[in-house]
């Protein structure tokens, strides 16, 4: 499995119920796990952290 994907296309891991479906498993990409999660990131609700992520995707959109 190639590393990366394109902004807006949910990874080939993210299982429908919003897991990881290789969370323990060593091919996990490093930057996966080495994200500390905070507070700004999550939010107070999924519909908090998917728009956090969406202004990301907005502002590193090339
Ligand atoms: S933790 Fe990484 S590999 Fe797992 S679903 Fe999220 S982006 Fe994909």
């Amino acid at each position: 499995m190639p590393h990366g994907k394109p902004a807006g296309v949910p990874c080939p891991h993210l299982l429908p119920d919003r897991h990881c479906a290789i969370y323990m498993d060593p091919a996990r990409p490093a930057c996966c796990a080495g994200l500390a999660p905070s507070l700004e990131m999550c939010g107070d609700d999924p519909a908090q952290a998917l728009a956090y992520l969406a202004r990301l995707e907005r502002l590193t959109a090339p």
